[in-house]
């Protein structure tokens, strides 16, 4: 009987976890990716790319666009386009929509996964990084999204947020960085029911990703972190199949699903067990 209970619940998992993702979905489709210079959102520019979507890249440092659009060419990309904008400016948004609406002539997937720098360490009482931050990692996401929503309900589009395991649990060490992105859900869930109530044909995917090893996060956590990073190019591949699937949430590596389910349960024995992994003396 056990054994048979186990077969049902894996069978089941299976079932829910099951690969749906149609690779022909993404093709040809109008892609506007942010933070497409490095890290994740590079990687995410790549599988694009091989399966021939048409993409406008964003980010701030225009050498590295450069080098990331002609690897996307090489891939198999239809269009490449890309503009430099800063995020922590309020106008940019609405620019670099306005050119990707211009270059594509319409939005299927708005992928929202820029950054701000931030320390990797204790809270020192930086108030003005912080709202910095905000406008960086939180603000700019919803004047992109805002910009975007009715492109994107033209095309029943896509709307991919990129946010972090730090974004559904708080962690040490990132204050203002997990602030951000519990915004975002708050936020992105919103307007999740809105558009539901409205029925607007528009999908928000909200990402939860944990330790990947992008060189900026490796630099950041070296000697501060008990954890082993998990790789870039498979974390941009999850996002990219949640996003074409109109997943509401994708989590990467899958098991963090489990552990934002349990959340809650035990909150004392919870903290104690996270704050095990992180290292007080280096940070
Ligand atoms: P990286 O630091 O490697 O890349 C960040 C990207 O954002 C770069 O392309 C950078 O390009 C761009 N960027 C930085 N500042 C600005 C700005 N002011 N305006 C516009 N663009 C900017 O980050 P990751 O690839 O590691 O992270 C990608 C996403 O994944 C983020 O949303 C992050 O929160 C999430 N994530 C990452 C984890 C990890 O361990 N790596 C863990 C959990 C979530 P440029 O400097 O050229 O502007």
């Amino acid at each position: 009987k056990a054994l048979c209970a186990a077969g049902i619940i894996v069978g089941l998992l299976a079932f829910f976890w099951r690969d749906t993702f149609n690779p022909d979905s993404i093709s040809g489709a109008r892609v506007l990716l942010t933070g497409a210079s490095a890290g994740i959102g590079e990687q995410m520019a790549y599988h694009y790319s091989r399966f021939g979507a048409e993409i406008v890249l964003t980010a701030r440092r225009g050498t590295l666009l450069q080098k990331v659009m002609e690897k996307c060419l090489q891939l198999g990309a239809k269009k490449v386009f890309y503009i430099q904008a800063d995020m922590s400016s309020p106008q940019a948004p609405e620019k670099v929509v306005q050119f990707a609406l211009q270059k594509l002539g319409g939005l299927d997937h708005l992928v929202l996964n820029h950054i701000g720098g931030t320390p990797f360490r204790m809270w020192d009482g930086d108030v003005e990084h912080t709202r910095w931050l905000m406008q960086v990692n939180f603000l700019s996401y919803v004047a992109l999204a805002s910009a975007a929503l009715p492109i994107l309900a033209e095309s029943k589009g896509s709307l991919i947020v990129v946010s972090s395991l730090t974004g559904k649990i708080s962690t040490p060490f990132t204050t203002s960085y997990s602030a951000t992105k519990f915004a975002l859900d708050g936020f992105f869930s919103s307007l999740r029911h809105e558009l539901t109530m409205q029925k607007q044909d528009v999908c928000i995917t909200l990402c939860i990703l944990g330790l990947i090893d992008t060189e900026m996060a490796l630099e950041k956590t070296r000697d501060k972190v008990y954890m082993s990073a998990y790789p870039a190019a498979e974390a941009a591949l999850a996002i990219i199949k949640g996003g074409a699937t109109r997943a509401r949430e994708v989590f990467y590596p899958w098991w963090l699903e489990l552990l934002c389910h349990l959340r809650d349960w035990f909150p004392d024995q919870r903290d104690v067990v996270i704050q095990s992994f992180y290292n007080y003396t280096s940070a």
